[in-house]
């Protein structure tokens, strides 16, 4: 096979960035949280851009796909092999002759194959194509339709070359020869190499498999390019890796009600504002408005003026809630997100609330220590389990941003809700939601995680991740998992971004990351988690 034929993975201009952020998350919340699945994410484009934010399209959408021009039998090979992919996820090929369309595919003897990924493909003008096969004729082998349009489609459904993974970090590059052997056979500069090549996408946000050198998404690994012999060849149909995959990212089974909601689906992040609000329906039928605890999961906000950032709930009926999240005075939000759990109001188990520092003492009479005795509408048989999530935090950037959400002393009457900052910080409110459900509840389970579980808050790291594994037989099957902060700690002279979320969720347990990005220092985080099937 000609080594020459390589793709290359489109990426939006600088200034369609921002917007590309916004239209992802609009199309799929997941892009945003990464909870259920979210694709790779780019971590080492330019800081100030480097939002981890997925590309992923909605789940069971239907995708209009144009092929402009090419033989009928090219044409026909593409339709054939781009439907591959979709026997294992939950994305319709609709292929149209007229019309807009969200893929647009050109054929000609440029000699470059190359796609945009996932949702960029809807940044990109209808009179430009988004897809191009560059060596494709009717004398074309079989095996080489097989592996360039499958892997072009792969890209379309949002998938990143396998090669830059976040676990492609293993792959024994002879970097010196790699450069010259892209310089010569495809006159690519340094910087090309290092990006179709060696920049591997951030595991923030992320659902990604451990690397797979069978993948249709890998470029071919000459061995003269390795320093120890490892090779691989063309892949040119998809492995058993990339099925499962897709499958994960795009299910057949029905998804569950939407329960976050980030500031981004109504806004892109260089367009900050004060006040966003966005409506939820339920699929589940309630006889009363059903309680929501809700937690932030999602803080960007500039350092200039003090963090202040709340989420709640308003309206809340049977059917539907709006959900909010607000900001005052002259802060600055780039973008922020929440969580939300749900419950019917008369649960048998379950109980929720929500308790704030103003009930306690005035934003302008702040204390360093809040503790409050939470006493539950309903007592429980035995001490219950408890989290806690921060819903509103409003610091002082005179010092660094530190506040942290615990629990204490739990009984079964009730426990207490510890709303604190330390060091010389000034913390003038914080407000925290609480669930409560009985210990050893079938089908529930739910805990705590930090970056002090993995590494020392003067060690601070943009990604920082671990395992939490759930009881054992709690589960027979992949819960809902839903996760949001209880605690940061952050540098007061970078703008306060940090998120929360879980991966490679499954019946035993999950992947959880505390991220941040561009230039900030995040010393700790914690956040809870509560999984239910
Ligand atoms: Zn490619």
């Amino acid at each position: 096979m000609d080594r020459a034929r390589l793709c290359t993975q489109m990426r939006l201009p600088p200034e369609l960035q921002a917007k590309g952020d916004m239209v992802a998350v609009q199309e799929n919340p997941a892009n945003a949280h990464g909870v259920t699945s979210a694709p790779s994410i780019p971590g080492l484009e330019p800081p100030s851009l480097a939002l981890p934010i997925g590309k992923m399209w909605a789940n069971g959408r239907t995708l209009r796909v144009k092929i402009l021009n090419g033989s009928s039998k090219v044409k026909g090979k593409i339709q054939e092999y781009g439907n591959q992919w979709t026997q294992f996820a939950n994305i319709k090929l609709q292929w149209v002759t007229s019309g807009d369309a969200d893929i647009r595919i050109n054929v000609d003897n440029s000699g470059g194959s190359w796609s945009y990924l996932g949702t960029d493909n809807l940044l990109i003008a209808q009179d430009t194509h988004t897809m191009n096969f560059g060596w494709l004729t009717d004398s074309t082998a079989e095996n080489e339709f097989s592996r360039v349009i499958v892997h072009e489609f792969g890209h379309a459904l949002g998938c990143i070359h396998e090669h830059q993974s976040p676990t492609a970090s293993g792959i024994p590059w002879n970097r010196p020869a790699v450069y010259e052997y892209y310089l010569r056979t495809q006159g690519w500069d340094k910087a090309q190499v290092d990006n179709n090549l060696f920049n591997l996408y951030s595991a923030s946000s992320t659902q990604f498999s451990a690397f797979d050198d069978k993948s249709i998404m890998l470029y071919a690994i000459p061995a003269e390019l390795t320093t120890n012999g490892y090779s691989v060849g063309w892949n040119t149909i998809l492995s058993a890796t990339d099925k499962s995959f897709i499958s994960t990212a795009y299910p057949f089974q029905s998804t569950p009600d939407v329960n976050s909601f980030n500031t981004l689906e109504l806004r892109p992040a260089d367009q900050p504002r004060l006040l966003h609000t966005k409506r939820f329906t339920w699929t589940t039928s309630y006889s009363q408005a059903p309680k929501l605890a809700l937690g932030l999961n999602w803080l960007d906000i500039g350092r200039s003026s003090n963090p202040r950032i709340m989420a709640f709930h308003q309206d809340t009926t049977t059917t539907k809630t709006d959900i909010h999240i607000d900001s005052y005075a002259d802060t600055t939000v780039y973008s922020a997100g929440v969580s939300w759990f749900r419950h019917a109001a008369n649960d048998p188990d379950f109980q929720s609330g929500s308790w704030s520092t103003t009930e306690d003492h005035p934003w302008d009479k702040p204390k360093t220590v809040t503790q409050k005795q939470i006493t539950f509408p309903r007592a429980y048989a035995s001490a219950p389990k408890v989290i806690v999530w921060l819903t509103h935090i409003d610091v002082n950037n005179g010092a660094n941003f530190r506040v942290r959400a615990t629990v204490s002393d739990i009984t079964r009457t009730g426990f207490k809700l510890n709303l604190d900052t330390w060091a010389d910080s000034t913390l003038h409110v914080a407000t925290a939601s609480w669930i409560a459900y009985p210990t050893g509840k079938a089908g529930v389970a739910s805990g705590s995680f930090s970056t002090d579980d993995v590494r020392k808050w003067d060690q601070p790291r943009l990604l920082t991740s671990g395992k939490a594994n759930f009881p054992s037989g709690t589960f027979t099957k992949t819960p809902n998992v839903i996760v949001a902060l209880n605690m940061i700690d952050s540098e007061r002279w970078t703008n306060l971004r940090v998120k929360s979320s879980a991966s490679a969720v499954n019946k035993d347990g999950l992947t959880w990351h505390l991220d941040a990005w561009a230039d900030t220092v995040l010393y700790r985080a914690g956040a809870s988690y509560i999984a239910w099937v």
